[in-house]
C-alpha cells in the first residue's frame, strides 16, 4: 500500500502512475519496419534517425529582390556600382564581381562569392548599367548561408517521431524520398453486453446501441496502427473466452469495453484469467476504476470499462501510452496548466479523478470550470469540455479561486519528460 488515504477508496487499487509504468514496462516495441514513399509517410514512425545529407540552404543566395555588390568601405553612406551581369534562381552569375561591381539578383538566386551584401531593388537608383545606393550597407546584409537552416550531418529526425507536414517539407528539401518507419501494429476491439445492439437495428427499451465500437474506432484513427473491428459479444464466459481467443491471435494489441466490473454479468476477468494472464484489474481513478490489463499469449489486452466517459478517459490514459510505445512512438507528458478554479469541487480521497472542465482566458489568466455533469456515462460532457482537471488521491475538496492542474485536450509538451 502506497499511501494511508487509500484505505479509504480500495487498496486493492493501483495509483495510475504504478499502473502506467506497468503498462509501459510490458509493451514492446514493433519490431518489423518497412520503407514507405515520402508522401506516405505522414502519421508514421520513424523507424531510423536521419541526418542531413547536405546543407540547407545550399548555396549562399539571396533573400530579396535586388543587387548582389562586392563593397569595400564600411563607413561609407552613398555608393554607386557598375552592374555587370544578373544571377536568377536556377540561373546563376558565374563570373567574377569585382570591387564597386554589382550583379542583379532575385531571391533564391545564388550569390558570387564575392559578393558582401544584397542591396533591396527599393533601395536603389539605377542608372543605365550603373546603381547607386544612398545609404549604409552592412555587411552580408540580405545574403542567405549555407546550413543556415540545417547543417550536413546535422541529426534533422530521430527514431521514434511521429512524422508530420512540416517532417515531410524538411525531408523532400534534403532530397530524401524514402523512408524507414515501423510496422503498424494490429489493434483489435469487441464490445460486451446483452444489451448492446449494432447500428442498423431498430432498438426496444431496455437496449443501447454499441456506440463504444464507434468511440474506439475514432480514438484509434489517431494511431499508425491496424484497426480490426471484432463485433460485439454477448454477456456470457463461453462467447466472451472464445472471441478473446481469436482475437487476440490475430492483433498486437486487443481492447473490449464493459463487463470488466463486479456485477453478475461481468466476466471479461475471468475470461482472461482463464485464457491469459492479468497484471491488474483496479485503479484508483475515476472515471475508470475497473480496468484489466494483462496478456494473452504474445497480444496485450486491456478490458476497458463499459461507460462512455471511461472509455475515452482510460483510452487517453492507458492504451494511448501503450499504443505509442508498441508503434516505436517517442512518449512524451501531456502539458498540463494551473488555473483558477470557479467553483468548489468535491471529491473522495484515495483516488485520482479526471473531471471534464472548460478552460478560458481572462485578461491573460487562466479559468477553469468544472462542468455540472460529470457522471461516466455522459458523453456529452465529453464534447462541451475542453480540457481535463486533474485532482490527486490526497484531495478531497478544492474551493473555489484554488489552483488546479488542468491537462487541456490536443496538447503535448516539447519534452519528452
Ligand atoms: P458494464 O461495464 O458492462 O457494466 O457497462 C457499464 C455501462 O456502460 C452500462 O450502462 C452499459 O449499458 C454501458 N455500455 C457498455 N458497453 C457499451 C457499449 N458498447 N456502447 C454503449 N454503452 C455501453
Ligand atoms: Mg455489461
Amino acid at each position: 500500500m502506497k499511501d494511508s488515504c487509500f484505505n479509504e477508496f480500495d487498496p486493492n487499487a493501483l495509483n495510475v502512475e504504478d499502473a502506467l509504468s506497468e503498462i509501459l514496462q510490458s509493451t514492446g516495441i514493433k519490431k518489423t519496419y518497412e520503407l514507405v514513399k515520402l508522401k506516405n509517410a505522414y502519421d508514421r514512425v520513424l523507424a531510423k534517425d536521419i541526418k542531413a545529407t547536405q546543407d540547407i540552404p545550399n548555396y549562399k543566395n539571396s533573400a530579396m529582390d535586388g543587387y548582389a555588390v562586392n563593397f569595400t568601405d564600411r563607413s561609407k553612406k552613398n555608393f554607386s556600382f557598375k552592374c555587370i551581369g544578373e544571377s536568377y534562381a536556377g540561373h546563376p552569375f558565374m563570373g567574377d564581381v569585382k570591387p564597386n561591381n554589382a550583379i542583379k539578383v532575385m531571391t533564391g538566386g545564388l550569390v558570387p562569392n564575392k559578393c558582401n551584401a544584397v542591396i533591396m531593388k527599393e533601395m536603389v537608383i539605377e542608372k543605365g548599367n550603373m546603381i547607386e545606393v544612398k545609404s549604409k550597407i552592412a555587411k552580408n546584409q540580405n545574403i542567405r548561408f549555407p546550413g543556415e537552416d540545417i547543417k550536413k550531418d546535422d541529426l534533422v529526425l530521430s527514431k521514434g517521431k511521429k512524422i508530420d507536414e512540416i517532417d515531410i517539407g524538411i525531408l523532400a528539401s534534403l532530397g530524401k524520398s524514402e523512408l524507414y518507419v515501423y510496422s503498424k501494429p494490429i489493434v483489435g476491439f469487441f464490445s460486451t453486453g446483452d444489451e448492446l445492439v449494432s447500428l442498423g437495428n431498430p432498438i426496444i427499451r431496455s437496449q443501447v446501441y454499441d456506440s463504444n465500437r464507434y468511440l474506439l474506432h475514432g480514438l484509434l484513427q489517431k494511431y499508425p496502427v491496424r484497426i480490426k473491428d471484432f463485433g460485439v459479444v454477448k454477456d456470457n464466459m463461453t462467447s466472451i473466452t472464445k472471441k478473446l481467443k481469436k482475437a487476440s491471435l490475430e492483433c498486437d494489441l486487443l481492447l473490449t469495453t464493459g463487463g470488466v466490473s463486479v456485477g453478475d454479468a461481468d466476466f471479461v476477468k475471468d475470461a482472461l484469467n482463464k485464457i491469459g494472464k492479468i497484471n491488474f484489474w483496479k485503479i484508483a481513478v475515476k472515471p475508470g476504476r475497473p480496468l484489466a490489463y494483462g496478456k494473452i499469449k504474445k497480444c496485450l489486452f486491456f478490458g476497458l470499462p463499459g461507460n462512455p466517459v471511461s472509455v475515452v478517459v482510460t483510452f487517453n490514459l492507458f492504451v494511448n501510452a501503450s499504443i505509442k510505445k508498441m508503434s516505436g512512438q517517442i512518449i512524451r507528458k501531456s502539458l498540463s496548466l494551473e488555473a483558477r478554479l470557479e467553483s468548489d469541487i468535491k471529491k473522495r480521497k484515495g483516488r485520482k479523478e479526471y473531471k471534464r472542465g472548460i478552460l478560458s482566458v481572462d485578461k491573460g489568466k487562466l479559468f477553469v470550470k468544472c462542468l455540472s455533469s460529470q457522471g461516466s456515462n455522459i458523453l456529452s460532457s465529453l464534447k462541451k469540455a475542453n480540457c481535463y482537471i486533474e485532482l490527486d488521491e490526497t484531495i478531497s475538496r478544492i474551493n473555489k479561486g484554488a489552483f488546479v492542474k488542468v491537462i487541456p485536450f490536443e496538447l503535448e509538451s516539447e519534452h519528452y519528460d
